[in-house]
Formats: structure tokens, C-alpha cells, sequence
């Protein structure tokens, strides 16, 4: 018994240094990544349920190594969010999108909002909308065409703090969602009080839909944002099925595999030009 007991510890050990040596790796990685400028910026649409048009797209961040490959956001972001990476990576993040979507303006193949995820360290910035002013001037992007997509664990951290964060974004013209709603700490109390402008409902509830609890929990949803003056996107659709349910519950925009996958800056001006408003 002993013994296990050892082996045990060993094998604990172990798999806990590899995990270390993993990150740090992946950490030594995106160091050299954002010298070397591979991250990249896809683009997923957000489609209007009934005319089947594009509304606007999430940035999505892809990490492309040389040597690695991809590493998918949910292995990377975690670990940038810890080492306080996730700042450079999400201004870098941010300027491309602002880049990529004045073009598209220009071009005349676009005339909507680029969502771009904002992570909690960003978010706690003391000087985050300076940040944000200046990336925007630099690409000569008036604030009209920008959301920004913020977590419910980001705001409820300190919601009265959130609250004048917020407001500052907002009288910018910014536009603001609650991102992945329902899977964190929200607070309905707080809920009203954000100047937010939409209410992002996440996957998994999508996911659950085929049971009736799972699509009332959604109507619910729906309903409260609608209340609030918000709009909803729902994340994540995959299928007709899911489809047909969201349009019954009046929610107006999805974002999903269905439409599509997210696409690469190139990919999504091919998008856009099959899906310009005649
Ligand atoms: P998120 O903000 O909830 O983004 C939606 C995620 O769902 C994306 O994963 C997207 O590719 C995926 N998705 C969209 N439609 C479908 C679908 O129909 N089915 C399935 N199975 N998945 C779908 P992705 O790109 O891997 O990103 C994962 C998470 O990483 C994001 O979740 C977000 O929290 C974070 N992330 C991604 N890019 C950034 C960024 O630039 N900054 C920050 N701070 N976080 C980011
Ligand atoms: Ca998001
Ligand atoms: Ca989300
Ligand atoms: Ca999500």
C-alpha cells in the first residue's frame, strides 16, 4: 500500500510539472508569437434570423505557430489571461479588426459593427479607453462600428466600477454585449444598470433546447432582454431545428456553424460580397 501510495504521489507529481512545463512553453510561445505577428484575426458572421442577412461579425483570435500549429483560443487565452498577455494579444487583436473592417467599409461591402472580446485585464485597465481611442484613430475607424463583447464574471467583479467603465465606452458610441449570459455570476439587479446594448445567450443553452425546460429557460432569456431594451444574439446554432425554435421565440440574430464557421479575414470578404444588401 505503500508503495502505491508512492507511485501515486510520483505520477501526481509528475503530470503536475508537465502541466507547468506545458504552459510555460505556450507562454515562451506567445511571446515570440506577438513579435513575430502570428496571431491572426477570423471573422464569424452574425445573420439576421428572418431576411437571412449579415448583421455584423464576432473577431475571433487564431494562434498560428510555425512549429506548434494551431492552439486553439481555449488553450491559449486562459493561460495569456494569468500572465497578463492577454493585453498585447487583445490589442493586437483589436487594431487588426479595426484594420480589416475599415476596408471593408471602404470597399462598400460593409456597414456594420465588429464585435471584439475584451478580457478582464483589459477591461480593469486604467487607461483602457485611451487604449481604445487611439487603436481606432490610428485605423481612421469612427467608435460607431465597434462592440465590444465583455464576460459576466469581467463586470460582476466590481459592478459599480463595471458600471462607470461602461458608461465611458458607451458615450463613445461603442457598442457593448454581455457575452456567454447565464454561465457566470449574473445579477439581474445589475443586469438593468449596465448600459449595455446586447445580450449575447450562450451555447449551451442553445445546446438544451430540444427539451421543453431548455427552450423556456431560452424564451426567458429572450424575454428579460427584450424587456431591457436588449438585443439578443443567440451563439452557437448549429441547425435548422435550432433555428426554427429562436425565430419562434423572437430572438433576431444568430451566430453559428450554420451559417457559418469562423472565416479568415480573406474567407470573410468572399462572405461579404455574396452577402451585400441589394
Ligand atoms: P466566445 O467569445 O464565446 O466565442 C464563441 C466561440 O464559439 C468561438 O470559439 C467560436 O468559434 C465557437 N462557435 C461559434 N459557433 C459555433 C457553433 O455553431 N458550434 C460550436 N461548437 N462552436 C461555435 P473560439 O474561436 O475557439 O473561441 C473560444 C473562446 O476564446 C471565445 O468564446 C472567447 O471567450 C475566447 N476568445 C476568442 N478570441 C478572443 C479574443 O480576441 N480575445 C479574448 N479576450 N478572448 C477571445
Ligand atoms: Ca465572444
Ligand atoms: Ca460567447
Ligand atoms: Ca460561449
Amino acid at each position: 500500500h505503500a508503495k502505491q501510495k508512492g507511485n501515486h504521489y510520483l505520477f501526481f507529481n509528475d503530470s503536475m510539472n508537465e502541466q507547468a512545463v506545458k504552459r510555460l512553453q505556450i507562454e515562451n510561445l506567445m511571446r515570440y508569437g506577438l513579435k513575430e505577428d502570428h496571431f491572426v484575426v477570423y471573422y464569424q458572421p452574425k445573420m439576421n434570423i428572418k431576411t437571412g442577412e449579415l448583421v455584423g461579425m464576432e473577431a475571433l483570435v487564431r494562434f498560428i505557430t510555425p512549429k506548434k500549429g494551431v492552439i486553439s483560443p481555449g488553450v491559449f487565452i486562459p493561460i495569456a489571461e494569468e500572465t497578463g498577455q492577454i493585453i498585447e494579444i487583445g490589442e493586437v487583436v483589436l487594431d487588426k479588426a479595426c484594420q480589416d473592417v475599415k476596408r471593408w467599409i471602404d470597399k462598400g461591402l460593409f456597414n456594420g459593427r465588429v464585435a471584439v472580446n475584451l478580457s478582464a485585464k483589459q477591461f480593469s485597465l486604467p487607461d483602457l479607453t485611451t487604449r481604445i481611442d487611439i487603436i481606432l484613430q490610428k485605423n481612421q475607424l469612427p467608435s460607431y462600428f465597434l462592440e465590444l463583447e465583455i464576460t459576466e464574471g469581467t463586470v460582476m467583479d466590481d459592478p459599480k466600477e463595471a458600471i462607470s467603465i461602461m458608461r465611458s465606452l458607451s458615450a463613445r458610441g461603442i457598442h457593448l454585449a454581455m457575452d456567454d449570459f447565464g454561465t457566470g455570476y449574473s445579477s439581474l439587479a445589475y443586469l438593468k444598470q449596465f448600459p449595455l446594448n446586447t445580450l449575447k445567450v450562450d451555447k449551451a443553452f442553445i445546446d438544451d433546447m430540444g427539451n421543453e425546460r431548455g427552450k423556456n429557460m431560452v424564451d426567458s432569456i429572450v424575454t428579460i432582454a427584450h424587456n431591457l431594451d436588449l438585443h439578443v444574439v443567440a451563439e452557437g446554432v448549429e441547425n435548422e431545428v435550432q433555428l426554427s425554435i429562436l425565430e419562434e421565440l423572437n430572438c433576431q440574430t444568430v451566430q453559428g456553424y450554420y451559417y457559418s464557421k469562423p472565416l479568415s479575414s480573406s474567407e470573410f470578404e468572399q462572405f461579404l460580397k455574396q452577402h451585400i444588401p441589394s
